[in-house]
């Protein structure tokens, strides 16, 4: 029996933290199938605790582990493996494992340039960490473990790949580790906010899109029983009233869909649901999404990515540029909030092609728009259009808010400005069309979101340097931030 840590990694960058704080429910599977495998774990969820490095050495130290285990996405790449080179610092014995997207791919440079990286999980690690660990105890030859990459002697092994858990049914969460006051939806102050998966996958093909690559274009669904009753479970136990869905695309299956949500009316457990799906599925669903909302559904994000139709074609999104008007259409008149984003930055952007995005994002008319930046994930299937263009390789500022593809007609200081610029008069908008609204719960909700985007994202440190607002705009904004209104 091993003592393993899974720790995340103390990575901010005010895009994800805007909404709220949830467990990382990678963790919540791997413990729970460690565990089952006979070893002592702790989740220590360090990025929701805010912890710095100092904070976590101390955490690591002090639980006096056999493993200290961390994952990645590529934007927090470069703070996790400052865990695992502080970990070996400290204790040259002590096993270091890294799992996620990033390493997944890029195993082999991940390995080569960090020596204090021991072992790689690559693709699902819920049975491929134990099996690791029982080689290790047993003294196993290694290359017989499925799914993961390591060093032996000056050579870097990956192993074949482990099949995919063919029943979602199977996994075991530990929720019992979780330390859920660390867990809320910043739009429902004193909320309690679990993650919770659906399915695994995407058989789509976007460009730019790593979890396709992930799941090597898969998918795979829980039934509608087992995601049922742990939602009743969670809420019993656990007193949650929010869920966010962490599937890429929970909606592939409308029969399995439409019998969750069936299921979840007749429950009707209070508590309501976050999601995301693909605009096809909400043109399919639009006879259902009255549904939704009774099922406890109040928000969708939608990925349109691009309003011209060469770039969705370039893009490999698979839509028709006119659709995702109409699929937002069709969630805003079910009373649902909406959510998209608009890809900016590529390396042909010039400032009439963000203003015609802009534009169109006015138009679409999402509760929520974000004008992100394209990242150029080295092993996303776009990285030879963009890599000429690459103006920074430190992985820490591919997180989709700060510039790092320089455009031919503008600097990456310009573009982020333009950025800026779209966000500035995309809420200007928004703002005052929300207060005006009728409809209590989204004129709530809205307004709720916008202090929330206000104190926790990116925009926070930029918003002085908007200028000169309207003035309804100021006094909503201070009202929001709990200022005196003049
Ligand atoms: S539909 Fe979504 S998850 Fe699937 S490939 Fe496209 S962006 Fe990725």
């Amino acid at each position: 029996m091993a003592k393993v840590i899974l720790v995340t990694p103390d990575y901010h960058c005010g895009v994800v933290e805007s909404a709220g704080k949830w467990p990382n429910l990678a963790f919540v599977y791997l413990a729970g199938h460690l565990r089952k495998a006979g070893h002592e774990v702790k989740i220590y969820d360090a990025m929701s605790k805010d912890h710095n490095l100092t904070q976590i050495m101390e955490h690591i130290k002090s639980f006096e582990p056999d493993v200290v285990a961390t994952t990645a996405y590529t934007a927090s790449f470069p703070a996790a493996l400052e865990i695992l080179k502080e970990t070996k610092k400290y204790d040259q014995d002590l096993i270091t494992v890294i799992g996620g997207s990033h390493v997944t791919f890029e195993y082999d440079v991940t390995l080569s340039e960090n020596d204090y990286v021991d072992y790689i999980v690559r693709y699902e690690g819920e049975e491929t960490f134990p099996a690791l660990l029982e080689a290790l105890a047993e003294k196993q030859e290694l290359k017989t473990v499925k799914g993961i990459a390591f060093r032996e002697k000056d050579q870097i092994i990956a192993t074949d790949q482990r099949a995919f858990i063919p029943n979602l049914d199977n996994l075991i969460p530990a929720w019992d580790l979780v330390d859920w006051k660390d867990y809320t939806f910043f739009v429902y102050p004193g909320s309690s906010l679990a993650i919770v998966s659906t399915s695994r996958g995407c058989m789509h093909d976007c460009k730019f899109c790593s979890q396709q690559k992930f799941w090597q274009r898969s998918w795979r669904a829980r039934s509608v029983e087992s995601i049922t009753s742990e939602i009743k479970y969670l809420v019993k136990k656990y007193k949650i009233d929010v869920f966010f869905i962490s599937d890429e695309y929970p909606t592939s299956d409308r029969e399995r869909w439409e019998s969750m949500l069936d299921k979840l009316i007749e429950m009707d457990l209070g508590c309501v649901f976050l999601m995301e799906t693909r605009v096809d599925d909400i043109l399919r669903d639009e006879d259902i999404m009255g549904k939704y909302l009774k099922a406890g559904i109040i928000h969708i994000y939608v990925g349109i990515e691009a309003t011209d139709q060469e770039t969705l074609n370039r893009f490999n999104k698979g839509i028709e540029a006119d659709d995702s008007k109409r699929a937002l259409d069709i969630i805003h008149s079910a009373g649902i909030v909406t959510e998209t984003s608009f890809v900016l930055g590529g390396p042909e952007e010039t400032y009439e092609s963000i203003q015609k995005t802009l534009a169109m994002a006015k138009k679409y008319n999402p509760d929520f728009g974000h004008f992100l930046l394209l990242a150029p994930w080295p092993y996303a299937d776009m990285y030879d259009d963009l890599k000429g263009h690459i103006e920074s390789y430190d992985y820490s500022k591919y997180n989709l808010v700060e510039p790092v593809i320089k455009p031919d007609a503008m600097t990456t200081e310009e573009l982020f400005e333009q950025v800026l610029k779209c966000y500035k008069s995309f809420y200007y908008d928004k703002i005052p069309e929300w207060a005006n609204l009728e409809d209590g719960f989204k004129k709530d909700y809205a307004l709720h979101s916008m202090r929330a985007i206000m104190d926790n994202s990116f925009l926070k440190e930029h918003v002085l340097k908007f200028g000169t607002m309207p003035k309804m705009v100021e006094d909503i904004l201070k009202d929001l931030a709990g200022e005196k209104v003049s």
